[in-house]
């Protein structure tokens, strides 16, 4: 069975369709026809989400996966960024969870934490 999408690589937005054979249709560039057959065998997305501090100035550290992450690992990765609690500074860029559920793939911050600006730290949990 073909599997329909539209691409999402520029703004024009071809609809594609992939057969199971990975031949492509409806693409009007080679980027598109690469598109979508990892969008069919491997569908991947970058995860932007936020973990619990312990500073009471930034209670939430906004963190994405440094790669696109396996679609079917994304909602246990969630679970596992809801059992984190950041408790050091931490500079933009930082790992925040190396290798997250054996993917291969960090976790980092997209924000700094820097307590000249606030200097306290209180504990939440
Ligand atoms: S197939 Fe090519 S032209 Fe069409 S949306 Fe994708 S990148 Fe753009």
């Amino acid at each position: 069975m073909n599997k329909d999408m539209i691409c999402i690589v520029c703004p024009v937005g071809c609809h594609l369709s992939v057969d199971e054979h990975n031949h492509v249709t409806g693409n009007k560039c080679p980027r598109g026809e690469a598109y979508a057959i990892k969008e069919a065998t491997d569908p991947r997305r970058v995860l932007t989400s936020s973990v619990k501090t312990v500073f009471n100035h930034m209670p939430r550290l906004s963190v994405k996966s440094k790669e696109p992450i396996p679609k079917d690992k994304i909602f246990d990765v969630m679970n596992c960024l809801d059992r984190i609690l950041v408790s050091d500074p931490v500079t933009i860029g930082d790992v925040i969870i190396d290798d997250v559920l054996g993917t291969g793939i960090d976790i980092i911050s997209t924000k700094s934490i820097d307590l000249r600006y606030n200097g306290t730290k209180d504990v939440i949990a």
